[in-house]
């Protein structure tokens, strides 16, 4: 089932997740929706905070659901190893309309069970680093604008909260 996908502003996206307890059935259909609402967005990855369910949870695939074998299920994740430096174009399901260059490690490591509760440790470069940092960024309640430096994170907060005022948000 699509989810409606909440924006910038509302508060669970701004606000530190809570672990995944038991992988219970509830929490395999919230994972479910959330595989659902990040390929009908689209988008290649998307936390539980975006559909309003403050827990350590996101699913990432860089295909979108156009090659098998490419959907990560990450509960719990943490970062086990992070080096390096990339700077590119980055955006946000949460706050449309609007991108940055953000700075990221090039190289991660993380530690999360999958769907079946299994551990796994998984290594990324580039864009699968880079989404690993996004999402996890998600559970802590940051959103790559936080990742800014002040005068174009201003500048694109000002636009929303304009956005916000003529409820166009
Ligand atoms: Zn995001």
């Amino acid at each position: 089932m699509i989810r409606p996908i909440l924006r910038y502003g509302a508060d669970v996206l701004h606000a530190e997740a809570q672990p995944v307890g038991e992988l219970t059935p509830d929490i395999d259909r919230l994972v479910g929706d959330m595989i659902d609402t990040m390929y009908a967005a689209p988008g290649i990855g998307l936390a539980a905070p975006q559909v309003g369910a403050a827990l350590r949870l996101c699913v990432i695939d860089l295909s979108v659901g156009k090659r098998g074998g490419e959907l990560l299920t990450l509960i719990n994740p943490e970062f086990v190893e992070r080096d390096g430096l990339q700077l590119e174009d980055e955006g946000c399901l949460s706050v449309p309309g609007f991108n940055a260059i953000v700075p990221r490690p090039q190289r991660a490591v993380v530690r999360a069970l999958d769907r079946t509760g299994q551990t796994r440790t998984i290594e990324a470069n580039g864009l699968l680093a880079r989404a690993f940092q996004h999402e996890i960024d998600h559970l802590d309640g940051l959103l790559f604008l936080n990742r800014l430096r002040g005068l174009k994170r201003d500048m694109i907060t000002r636009r929303i909260r304009k956005l916000q005022r003529t409820g166009k948000w």
